[in-house]
């Protein structure tokens, strides 16, 4: 197996099917529209015809005389009673018609140029670029030929009309061409131009005065060198445009005609195709097992799309027939041509722009071939490049927070559907037997079992009882999922290794999966109604890998930057914030109560007796005993101010977002990293019960009121805004009075522009500030803002000071009308207020132009979020594509299905992100890693001397190496 190589493919060719291949592969002739007789027996060379395969099971093929199953079933063909295009090769149809002769057929490029594609061509292919860059060059080069350099007959632009018809487009002389020359003589006094008589004409055109006034009367049509001196003399055009249909029959004609060295200058094989083969005279019919009809309960047939469509295209082609045969004008025939067109099209497309697509007797639009091929749920996407898979349960998810970020709540109903399987040895027969005996309704109990001989037998409320005591070592029992059992757990899109992950089953009652909500941020869920996948794992070494690289606590750390992912967020961080910002006391029922849901048992010593003698914990103290023993850890923290912790004490500081918090919270990182992953799931979910407690215990709300300001303070925002208009006034006046200076590098223009930026945005700011003067710290915005809970100050400024520029492009808003943005404004308006300024808030409201200024700006962010999504996820699929084989080895290499190596080393240097430490911020503290690793090195302190005295005997490198650590410079994370 190991050696086992896939098949190569040497080459795969594309190419166009001959109308003669299509009657050769076809089981039978389809000529009537009819599909079963009143017996409900299928109906000869009709759509059901028993030669096209079978699927009722029982029947013989009357093909191969294979029974269905084993029958592919064969095809049919429809004889078309004219051709039609197909819609797949329009825009190749039309680049045909526009680069050959329309006498001829040959292409319109001299010997010369042929040469020269032709070269191109075949150096395309030697390079593996793409051909349909030459081709296009070569038909935009053919098409600039007025003539066929050939046969010299004049060519005419080719018009196409989506999605099927073509015009041959001419320039004529107009009918009315004498009244345009007689009002063009007439002159036009307003605009200065002098009337022209007949003789100066015939001076101009030098056409005798004779033929003149013979075409000024109409009696003459003049040459096409007369028409031009006329046009030229007099400025003006004498044609009209006159367009002539290509009837596919035309155009079938005119490509059959194309010589076979021509089209290998378009880097068509002829021997493969030939372009007339793209005008279909013949339409194969699938096989019914490829649209299979369906018997409802009531007995009745429900057909499938594509056998609806072919019925509508039989029905006009028999239609089509008896007219032409009956003599019917050719409006008719034109009429159901179009149609027959029309249905073979939708047929192959039903989602082509400028088509109304063909419907269902509901209503809904048919899906025809190619919706069966195309976009997520089509074939590649949604049958070959991935599956429904069994073992799997979906639904949607809710929080909560009593569960440790390992587990996952399994609805009830999922885990007596989902089953693990049982090898029943004699240690485990009684479980199993209990488990058999419970039957498959009650919860934990079985669905199936397999006896040593290999039969599966179904678990009932009947037999399980009888079943139970049949059990023994060497079945096997596929038992319900219970408390403990590992499953994997997925949220799409699955972008890193963290949306997967492993989680213990927790069975719990209703119909929801509950997480922690710690586990957000790696999944990026929330609960606004995401769904999420479950798959329970099905042998010992699939649920043993899970366990040990995939469960939850294993991905604290991110591979994409080091640190912890996993972490407090939103109320955990506003309530941690509570809880040691201003270090508050608790009475022992308090401190009991913020511990409660922790592995503490036992108060610590109190942290003081308060006024009236009674015992009181601190914040401080109570967050301490969630921290290891000897932790010592000394940061800046989120507030500002510096956060130390000295052996697992927490001395000063306030625990927020950047200590406890999702992405690289320090303490979490540092538990992770010091006192592994256990360690670290143990105190993240301390943490996070802790914090729900204390926020609980402060109550914590957020109300419009907390948003408003007093009136002066309204008053000078105002007044602010006042100001930066004033001087937005003045930089414009100097503008424009050609005064003002342009910064270096730019224009005078992009000057005022930065200026006006410039102004405006401290504008905002001091409203914002202003506004911040007026929120106690107490405030609960404020409070989210500094802790990092969520919001920011940015947005509390928005609120209550000023909601300020809106930007299109990172520029002020510069579209719309003519010279200005808005149809309210004067032209050339380049104040504040024209160009997007909001100088509202959000609490006082805003104006309308100013909402429709808002809605500019936050419509670019909606549209870059869409365009970015779709972008990487094809990205995405395309990576998936080209590395899904590649695998890495027990020895390290990273290798393809054919044991090529494609790396030497995973990754290059075999380094993983998570077991490195950097970042500018974040020195190593190199000290503090020896002394622990002497620590654990040594028992007694003596030994541990012994060993740091023993000195290494100077060589020539290290000889300096004392005073180099001298100056300080010691090994950093950067080196
Ligand atoms: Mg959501
Ligand atoms: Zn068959
Ligand atoms: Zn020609």
């Amino acid at each position: 197996m190991q050696n086992s190589t896939p098949k190569d493919i040497g080459s795969i060719n594309f190419g166009l099917m001959e109308p003669e291949e299509y009657r050769e592969m076809s089981a039978t002739k389809i000529i009537t529209a009819d599909t079963y007789d009143d017996d409900g027996f299928p109906i000869d060379m009709g759509l059901m015809d028993p030669r096209l395969g079978v699927i009722d099971p029982g029947l013989e093929c009357k093909t191969c005389g294979k029974h269905s199953g084993s029958c592919n079933g064969h095809f049919g063909h429809i004889e078309l009673a004219a051709p039609v295009i197909h819609v797949g090769f329009t825009k190749l149809i039309r680049r045909l018609l526009r680069g050959t002769c329309r006498e001829c057929s040959r292409l319109l490029l001299t010997e010369d140029e042929r040469e020269e594609f032709y070269d191109k061509i075949d150096e395309s292919r030697k390079l593996g670029r793409d051909l349909n860059d030459v081709t296009k060059a070569a038909i935009r080069q053919a098409r600039k030929k007025d003539r066929c350099p050939f046969c010299s007959e004049v060519q005419y632009d080719i018009d196409h009309e989506k999605p099927t018809t073509y015009y041959e487009v001419q320039q004529v002389l107009a009918s009315e061409y004498s009244q345009r020359i007689a009002g063009a003589m007439q002159g036009d006094e307003e605009a200065g131009v002098e009337r022209t008589t007949p003789d100066e004409l015939a001076e101009k055109t030098e056409i005798d005065i004779g033929r003149i006034n013979e075409i000024l009367s109409g009696s003459f049509r003049p040459r096409e060198s007369q028409r031009k001196a006329i046009e030229k003399a007099l400025d003006i055009d004498l044609t009209e445009e006159d367009t002539n249909k290509l009837m596919p029959s035309d155009i079938r004609d005119w490509f059959e005609a194309i010589p076979d060295e021509d089209m290998e200058v378009l880097g068509i094989n002829p021997e493969r195709s030939r372009p007339e083969w793209m005008i279909l005279t013949v339409l194969p019919v699938p096989p019914v097992t490829a649209r299979p009809s369906i018997t409802l309960d009531n007995g009745q047939r429900s057909e499938d799309d594509l056998t609806h469509k072919l019925v509508d295209i039989i029905r006009i082609n028999q239609r089509f027939m008896e007219n032409r045969e009956a003599g019917a004008p050719q409006l008719i025939i034109e009429d159901l041509w179009e149609l027959l067109q029309y249905h073979v099209t939708t047929f192959m497309d039903n989602e082509i722009s400028g088509t109304p697509p063909a419907r269902h007797r509901s209503g809904r639009p048919l899906k025809t071939l190619s919706q069966r091929l195309k976009g997520k749920e089509g074939r590649f996407r949604g049958s070959l490049s991935g599956k429904r898979v069994n073992f799997s349960a979906r639904t949607v998810i809710s929080p909560d927070p009593t569960l440790s970020l390992n587990e996952v709540g399994v609805p009830d109903r999922v885990a007596s559907e989902m089953t693990q399987t049982m090898n029943v040895t004699e240690r485990n027969v009684d479980e199993a037997r209990r488990y058999v005996s419970n039957g498959p309704e009650a919860h934990p109990g079985a669905n199936y079992v397999r006896r040593p001989d290999g039969r599966r037998l179904k678990v009932t409320e009947k037999n399980c009882e009888q079943l139970a005591e049949k059990v023994d070592a060497g079945w096997e029992v596929n038992r319900h999922l219970v408390d403990g059992d590992i499953v994997i757990f997925n949220r799409q899109p699955s972008l890193h290794r963290m949306s997967i992950m492993a989680h213990e089953v927790v069975v719990m009652p209703y119909k929801t999966f509950r997480l922690n909500t710690v586990v957000c941020p790696p999944y990026n869920a929330d609960f606004d109604g995401d769904e999420m996948n479950m798959h329970a794992l099905q042998n010992e070494e699939a649920r043993a890998e899970a366990r040990v690289l995939m469960r939850v606590q294993e991905q604290i750390l991110s591979p994409r930057f080091g640190e912890n992912i996993i972490g407090a967020i939103q109320d955990h961080i506003s309530g941690m914030y509570l809880l040691t910002h201003d270090n508050p006391r608790f009475n022992e029922t308090q401190a009991l109560d913020l511990l409660r849901a922790t592995r503490i048992d036992e108060l610590p010593e109190p942290s003081g007796i308060d006024d009236e003698g009674e015992p009181f914990w601190t914040g401080y103290d109570v967050f301490s005993e969630l921290l290891p023993d000897d932790l010592n850890l000394e940061f800046t923290g989120t507030v500002g101010d510096d956060v130390v912790i000295e052996d697992g004490q927490l001395l000063e500081g306030t625990i927020a977002e950047d200590e406890v918090g999702e992405f690289g919270g320090e303490i979490v990182d540092t538990i992770t990293k010091v006192y592994g992953n256990t360690r670290a799931r143990i105190f993240v979910n301390e943490v996070s019960t802790l914090a729900m407690r204390a926020i609980m215990h402060f109550g914590f709300s957020i109300g419009i009121d907390d948003e408003t300001i007093p009136e002066e303070a309204q008053a000078r925002i105002d007044e602010t805004i006042e100001d930066a208009n004033d001087r937005v006034e003045e930089l414009i006046e100097a503008y424009e009075r050609g005064e003002l200076e342009s910064l270096p590098g730019r224009t005078i223009d992009e000057t005022l522009e930065m200026k006006i930026m410039q102004t405006l945005s401290r504008a905002r700011d001091n409203a914002g500030n202003i506004a911040d003067e007026h929120f106690d710290n107490d405030n609960p915005a404020v409070v989210m803002a500094e802790s990092g809970a969520r919001g920011s100050m940015l947005n509390l400024t928005q609120m209550a000071g000023a909601v300020g520029q809106q930007a299109v492009r990172g520029e002020r808003i510069n579209r719309g009308y003519e010279d200005r943005t808005l149809s309210h404004y004067k032209p050339n308006d380049l104040s504040a207020e024209a160009h997007g300024f909001v100088e509202n808030s959000y609490t006082s409201g805003l104006t309308p132009r100013e909402f429709f200024f808002h809605a500019m700006g936050g419509r670019e962010g909606l549209v870059d979020t869409a365009v970015r999504t779709s972008k990487s996820g094809y990205l995405q699929r395309r990576l998936i594509n080209a590395l899904s084989e590649l695998e890495a080895q027990y020895d390290g290499t990273v290798r393809d299905t054919s044991d090529t190596i494609v790396q030497f080393e995973f990754g290059e240097d075999g380094t993983s992100p998570v077991k490195v430490s950097s970042g500018d911020e974040n020195d190593i503290d190199v000290e503090q890693i020896a002394d622990r690793v002497l620590d654990s090195e040594f028992e007694s302190e003596a030994e541990r001397q012994e060993f740091l005295g023993i000195k290494a005997e100077p060589t020539n490198l290290s000889e300096y190496a004392d005073d180099r650590l001298a100056e300080g410079t010691e090994v950093t994370s950067d080196d």
